[in-house]
């Protein structure tokens, strides 16, 4: 199979020819090619997006109303939702995620879509209070053409809440999907310009970061915003361009999450999301729980039944939908091995491992759960996101302490806080360095809900309305009357 890039609604081969080969990772065999994008195709791209804008908003894309906008949004949610199957079968190919995940994946996409179709007749400016004799009136435009460069961990997902707002705002996309996952976004355009989104709305270039992804960011493309997702040191290279070329970023980058347990928790309840929290997508989640913080008074009891839950772990090729699929590729792998490696070299214990299941190719990129137990709080494994299933827990005394601990990195994505008493929780989440807490419960990720960092896990927001409005460029009028 052999994938071009997709620019003003037609597949279009590079201009170099060059190509990346698409590996399994289930079996590292390769089974594709994807399109290796240059400057040349990014500048087609973004031409093509400009055109569909037009000068003064008078583009095929940019003149349509919103509720033509609005119903071209609903159409594509729909026909996601038809292609689901089809959408899965390909992410879970193309990453290695088992198939029920990359199915979870298509529908929040398709609800992401919904949501933002439905925002679009609800963006409006305001009237402002002003001095007799004058009328003060703010409307939100777009800003023109959107960068998008999306990680190849929740293709679907991370497209749905970036290009989804970003169109239901009336700007026009241009996308470098991961060179590990390009296969569903490829896929989605051409179902947008199907489901009748005019040329240039929507544009795919593939390649690789450091070519397709630096020529998006280089000055006089002609890109006005641009949303990234991926490593925290990918994402000061993505702020630094955008703030020498002038143009707002926003940027979702890595963590180290923290879960705080005190003892008057209901384990029962918590303990299968919190395992949950660091296997899931077998931990490539920027907002996985990795730090594991557990009052001392129940820290043995609940490694002890964390410790059982681990070893009934597998992981295995997307069709057998266990609890994990393989990692994306062999530089994964090698990363999440060798972390695990300097850990146990540096004496920290593992109190358990899961299994790879007897089905699973030896050439897969397999990496099977480990929990580890007493993280010196200043270790590697307690402060640097590994991105696999590897969970580091660590006992507290009290809640002073717990929150040193959990605010102790550079990190500041997401934090769970497990307790009974409610005064605590309320204290706590004030208190937690993050953009997201979870009370009695983690990963709430309702697509409504604004999801972003503080410190080293970025700035900006998305999801909810909030991102709709980052998308949009606010314009205050001030007409004299009198
Ligand atoms: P990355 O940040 O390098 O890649 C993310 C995206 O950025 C990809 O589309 C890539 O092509 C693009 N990119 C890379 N270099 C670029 C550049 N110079 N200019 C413009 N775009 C560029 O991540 P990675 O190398 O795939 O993974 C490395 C680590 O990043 C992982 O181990 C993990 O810790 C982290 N990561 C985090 C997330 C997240 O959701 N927070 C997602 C993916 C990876």
């Amino acid at each position: 199979m052999q994938f071009d890039h997709y620019l003003d609604n037609a597949r279009v081969a590079p201009n170099t020819g060059a190509r990346i080969e698409v590996v399994d990772p289930s079996t590292g065999e390769p089974f594709a090619t994807i399109a290796r994008g240059d400057a040349t195709d990014v500048q087609r791209a973004v031409s093509a997006a400009q055109r569909a804008m037009g000068n003064t908003l008078d583009g095929a894309w940019a003149k349509l109303s919103p509720v033509e906008r609005s119903n071209l949004l609903f159409a594509c949610a729909a026909a996601v939702s038809q292609y689901a199957d089809e959408l899965a079968q390909l992410e879970a190919r193309d990453t290695g995620k088992a198939l029920n995940t990359a199915r979870t994946d298509a529908a929040v996409l398709a609800r992401y879509l919904q949501y933002y179709a439905g925002c679009v007749d609800k963006l409006h400016g305001d009237t402002l209070p002003y001095p007799a004799g004058f009328t003060v009136l703010t409307v939100r435009e777009p800003i023109g053409v959107t960068g998008h460069i999306i990680p190849w961990n929740y293709p679907m997902q991370i497209y749905g809440r970036s290009v989804g707002a970003s169109l239901a705002a009336g700007n026009a996309c241009v996308v470098k999907p991961a060179e590990d996952a390009s296969l569903s976004i490829l896929r989605l355009a051409e179902i947008a310009a199907e489901g009748g989104f005019p040329a240039g709305a929507i544009n795919v270039v593939t390649g690789l970061g450091g070519e397709a992804g630096a020529a998006l960011l280089s000055a006089n493309r002609g890109i006005r915003h641009i949303s990234f997702t991926g490593s925290t040191v990918t994402g000061a290279l993505v702020g630094h361009a955008a703030a020498e070329r002038h143009f707002p970023a926003v940027l979702e980058l890595g963590g180290k999450s923290p879960q705080l347990l005190f003892d008057d928790a209901d384990l029962d309840q918590a303990l299968p999301v919190i395992v949950n929290a660091i296997v899931q997508n077998a931990g490539q989640t920027c907002s996985a729980g990795s730090r594991l913080l557990v009052q001392r008074t129940v820290y043995e009891r609940v490694l002890d039944r964390l410790a059982r839950q681990f070893a009934l772990l597998r992981s295995g090729p997307p069709s057998m939908n266990l609890e994990m699929g393989p990692l994306v590729n062999a530089k994964q792998q090698a990363r999440v091995r060798a972390m695990v490696e300097r850990a146990q070299a540096d004496g920290i214990r593992v109190a358990a491992r899961g299994t790879i299941a007897a089905g699973a190719s030896g050439a897969g990129y397999y990496q099977e759960a480990v929990l580890f137990r007493d993280v010196p709080p200043d270790s590697e494994l307690a402060q640097e996101e590994v991105f696999g299933p590897v969970l580091a827990a660590m006992p507290f005394d009290d809640e002073d302490a717990a929150v040193a601990l959990a605010n102790g990195t550079q990190y500041g994505l997401v934090a769970g806080v497990w307790t009974r008493d409610g005064a605590r929780a309320l204290r706590l989440a004030r208190k937690l360095q993050a953009g997201q807490v979870f009370i009695n419960n983690y990963g709430a990720g309702g697509v409504e809900l604004p999801f972003g960092g503080v410190k080293a896990s970025g700035h900006g927001r998305e999801k909810g309305f909030e991102a709709l409005l980052g998308f949009t460029a606010l314009k205050t009028i001030a007409i004299k009357h009198d």
